[in-house]
């Protein structure tokens, strides 16, 4: 069986690539990546791999849905405590926002 990226229909080949998740390390893990367009593509079991170590780091599922709302004349954008504990954010913490393109807005702190 040959297999195909499926995004652009590059060979997929084998590998061990770095994982990383917010910017840490999950280590090694088997992937199938594309030759042509560098996509990594993980299997279920390696899928559920870094699941656990993600877990196990506390880093699982950090990423929330979360409204927009008004106060005042602005808008306001509440932080789960989760991802405020894990950047370290709190009343008063200051932060730069800046758009990293128009789907994406980054909070960092200074
Ligand atoms: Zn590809």
């Amino acid at each position: 069986m040959e297999n195909k990226c499926a995004l652009c229909n590059g060979k997929l080949k084998g590998k061990l690539v770095d994982y990383k998740i917010y910017g840490k390390s999950m280590g090694k893990f088997k992937a199938l990546v594309c030759d042509f367009c560098g996509e990594k593509w993980f299997g279920e079991e390696t899928a559920r791999k870094i699941e656990e170590k993600e877990k196990e780091l506390g880093l699982f599922g950090l990423s929330r849905e979360t409204k927009i709302s008004y106060s005042g004349n602005s808008l306001i954008i509440r932080i789960p405590k989760e991802l405020a504990r894990f950047m370290g954010l709190k009343k008063e913490t200051s932060v730069i926002l800046y758009p990293e393109d128009k789907n994406k807005l980054c909070v960092a702190v200074k």
